[in-house]
């Protein structure tokens, strides 16, 4: 039984606004955004956090950068820029414990965001 909200998310089980899938990716609006675009960015497998990943994984994190670039292209904020964070545990402020990375733009983006 997996009661990670990203992986139910993943199955469909809950619903998302989903703008980029593939096989091993999935992204989809946050559901509380703090910049004009804020979009969460995952792999499909579970990974709880970036201290997690193994070098299986490598692979497909690389592949996120590709897809990050496509949906930042697809939401207009590729030109004017952007950014990616990834909060890993307790003090990073990772609340939930599914490997993602944030895509905020849209907006000059202060310091402190998520
Ligand atoms: P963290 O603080 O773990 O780095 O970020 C988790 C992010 O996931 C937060 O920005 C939060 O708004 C978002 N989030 C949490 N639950 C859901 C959900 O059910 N749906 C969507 N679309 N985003 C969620
Ligand atoms: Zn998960």
């Amino acid at each position: 039984m997996n009661d990670c909200i990203f992986c139910k998310i993943i199955n469909k089980e809950i619903p998302s606004d989903i703008v980029y899938e593939d096989e091993e990716i999935i992204a989809f609006k946050d559901i509380a955004p703090k910049a004009p675009v804020h979009i969460i960015v995952i792999p499909k497998k579970h990974i709880g956090k970036i201290t997690e990943i193994e070098k299986e994984d490598e692979t497909v994190i690389g592949e996120i950068y590709s897809a990050i670039n496509k949906i930042a292209e697809e939401q207009g904020i590729a030109e004017r820029g952007f950014r990616v964070i990834i909060n890993c545990g307790e003090d990073g402020g990772q609340e939930v414990n599914h490997v993602h990375f944030h895509l905020l733009g849209g907006t000059k983006l202060g310091m402190k965001i998520v």
